[in-house]
């Protein structure tokens, strides 16, 4: 059975999303390997490099991961910061916070802290970070144009918004490929792997239905950012948008 997405009110689109990784979040990690056959990590990898969070300085470079979920994304920007980074992860659902937490204790890492929030109503002053991060999140916010502007509230005038999220394949043929594997292979490796067909349903409409590049691209300056640019990462599979707030 398919979620139906196209007919749900924007609420329930969000109770919807929230079931899904309530769901998956124990299994979340291991799933995104198997799902992407480990190009996750290249990808994030790409972004955190992109994002280059300095490794020293007076005060900490402060980021806000939004949809940071288990934390595999602030994990790496500490890691590259050499621990001048402080991250905060602001994730909508306790689950995926939950297993972030245990993450980042069994680590040691302690300049990591994980809140419980909306990202189109984030609880952070105005002007408060030095970068937004937001990772395979943005395309399960049900307003992302509300989002958006949330990105832009929170940032430092010079601050930088970095998106990472599935976008449109720009190869002839490997689109078609691509195709075959999200709507036939897909589900069917949830339903085997993961025991939960639906979730990997939604993951596959999810990605259908997110603007592409330059859609997405002309959303990001709607909500105020300069000089926004986006990187194809894998032919297209997903794509990595920044821009900064001046
Ligand atoms: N960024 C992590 C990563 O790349 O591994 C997690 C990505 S996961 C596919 C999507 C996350 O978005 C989930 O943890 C989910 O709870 C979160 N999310 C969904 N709607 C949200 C919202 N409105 N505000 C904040 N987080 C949200």
């Amino acid at each position: 059975a398919s979620f139906g997405f196209r007919d749900v009110t924007l609420d329930a689109k969000q109770d919807m999303v929230d079931e899904v990784f309530h769901r998956v979040a124990s299994r979340y990690d291991v799933m995104n390997d198997v799902m992407s056959a480990g190009l996750h990590r290249v990808w994030k990898d790409a972004m955190v490099s992109r994002l280059a969070p300095p490794r020293s300085g007076r005060r900490p470079f402060e980021v806000v991961d939004v949809a940071g979920g288990t934390g595999d994304i602030a994990f790496r920007i500490v890691e590259r910061s050499d621990g001048k980074a402080r991250v905060t992860v602001a994730d909508i659902n306790a689950s995926m916070l939950g297993v972030g937490r245990e993450r980042a204790e069994k680590r040691g890492i302690r300049t990591v802290d994980f809140v419980e929030a909306n990202a189109e109503a984030l609880p952070f002053e105005d002007g408060r970070f030095d970068a937004y991060t937001i990772a395979f999140g943005i395309r399960n916010v049900p307003r992302i144009d509300v989002a958006l502007s949330e990105a832009y509230r929170v940032l430092k005038p010079g601050g930088r918004f970095l998106c990472l999220e599935f976008s449109a394949v720009d190869v002839p043929l490997v689109d078609k490929v691509y195709d075959l594997y999200s709507f036939n292979v897909i589900p069917v490796m949830g339903r085997l792997v993961a025991k939960d067909e639906d979730s990997y349903r939604y993951l596959v409409e999810s990605i259908r239905r997110f603007p592409n590049q330059e859609r997405f691209k002309a959303m990001i300056e709607d909500a105020g950012f300069s000089r926004v640019t986006y990187t194809n990462l894998t032919m297209g599979v997903a794509a990595l948008h920044v821009g900064v707030k001046i």
